[in-house]
This record gives C-alpha cells, structure tokens and sequence, in this order.
C-alpha cells in the first residue's frame, strides 16, 4: 500500500510492503514542499526546465534530507521512452547530477549495491517500483505508454532474474501514482496497440478509448511469475493538486520522482 506522510508541507509517498523490510530508503514524491514557483509549484524535480537552478536543487535537498539520502549522489537515468535498463554501481554515483549525464537513453536502473541511490522522473507516466528483499536487488523504470506497450517491467524482471539470480516470486512490484483509466484517453491507433498486446481487458470505451497502463503493467510483471504486486491506484490528473499532471496542465508542469536506496 502507498501512505501518503506529512512533514510540515512537504508530502510525499512510502510503499509500506518496502518500508516494513527496514532495508531500504524510497519515495514518490508529490508536488507539495518545495520552494519553486507557478507552474513549477512547488517540490519540481525537473533539472532541464526553465525553473531556476537553484529552486531545484533546494527541492532535491528537502526530499533527500528527509528520507535521508544524500541527493549528490543519485543515479539519473535519461528519459527517452525506450525500454533500456542499467545495471548501477558506486562509480555511477552523481550521474547527471554532479556529474554529466553520460547515457543516451536509459529508461530504468537496477543495482544491488547499498548506499547507491537511484531516480526516476514521472508525471502522468508510471513509475513501477521494483524489490527483491532475498537478494537485495532494487529498480526502477519510467513507463509512459511506449514503455508500457515496450513491456519495460517485463524486461526489468527479466534482468533481475538473469544478472541478479533474483526468483519472480520473491520480487515485489509497487506501481505508482500515474494517469488512470478514468482519464488517460488514446486514439484508436494506440488503443490498438494495447488491445494487440495485452487484449481488450486494459481498454475502457468512454467517447473515445482510454488505457489502463497500470493493469497492462500488472498483466506483465504477473506473467514474468510476480506475485506480489501493489498497485497506488492514485490518478496524477484527479488528483492535481497534490501531483504533476503533463495532460492537465498540457505540459507546463514540473516532475515528481520515485527514489530508493539501499541500505
Ligand atoms: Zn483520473
């Protein structure tokens, strides 16, 4: 289950499956806490927009000061809606941060290594959380609906079962706050494509189609042999206030961010 904390303004959301193993930092956060402005109101994340430096980073340091992760040495991924995961080690700390970006295209990080801190942006997209506590492996992917359709999460297991040596049954999945099937509306062209992917059942007919990306995240993670799958059921659009929502504000918006840690 996804619980929302309050500490003073700042809001952001735990996956209490993942808090009660005492073995990892993480959260998603929300758009409450931070001190950027308009459109960027107030906890933006988005290091490549026209919010001011400084704002940013500040808001990274509130976030990280909290769940107690040094943010100079998250690991960014570079966002392009592919369905290319890495695996991360200590020498890729600081990646895009402090560091250049050095990768091109890169969609979801794993690692197993304690104390290296990893980030996913999201704002409508879904960001799938992924854990397994027996092997100590964490991950994580952006999947908007090129991704999803891509089967990132698939891919992602299937990555943790092969350099990992991870079993889908003891991984847990936790699908974050993202647009629902309630107002994520598709042509007939991408519903097409989901129908052929993942059958009718992941389709809604409102006046147009709309997808639900989380359940097509759940039918393949659950095909991989996941068992466990924990899903916030919290839509950005419906919930704008407290979230970033690029349909809702047609994309002058700022991003949330999923982040976790080993200990
Ligand atoms: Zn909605």
């Amino acid at each position: 289950m996804f619980t929302l904390k309050t500490h003073g303004d700042l809001k952001y959301f735990t996956i209490d499956e993942f808090s009660e193993t005492g073995l990892l930092k993480h959260c998603f956060t929300t758009r409450c806490g931070g001190v950027s402005e308009n459109e960027f109101r107030s906890l933006n994340l988005r290091m490549h927009s026209e919010d001011k430096k400084e704002n940013i980073l500040k808001n990274y340091e509130i976030i990280c000061d909290e769940i107690g992760v040094d943010f100079k040495n998250l690991v960014f991924s570079n966002q392009v809606h592919c369905d290319t995961i890495l695996s991360v080690k200590k020498e890729d700390m600081g990646n895009g941060i402090t560091k250049p970006q050095k990768w091109d295209g890169v969609d979801g990080l794993i690692t197993n290594e304690p104390g290296v801190p990893i980030i996913i942006f999201a704002a409508d997209c879904v960001p799938v959380f992924f854990f397994d506590k027996k092997k100590k492996v964490i991950a994580l992917v952006h999947s908007g609906w090129k991704g999803t359709v891509l089967k990132i999460s698939a891919k992602c297991i299937e990555k943790m079962v092969c350099e990992y040596a991870c079993d889908p049954a003891d991984i847990m999945v936790a699908i974050g706050p993202s647009i629902g099937v309630c107002h994520f509306e598709v042509g007939d062209d991408v519903a097409d494509i989901f129908r052929d992917t993942f059958g009718d059942s992941v389709l809604e007919k409102h006046e147009k189609w709309h997808v639900n990306m989380q359940k097509a995240i759940e039918i393949q993670v659950r095909e991989m042999g996941v068992e466990k799958i924990i899903n916030a059921d919290i839509c950005t659009y419906c919930q704008s206030d407290l979230l970033f929502s690029h349909r809702k504000t047609g994309g002058k918006r700022g991003v949330m961010a999923g982040i976790m840690e080993l200990k």
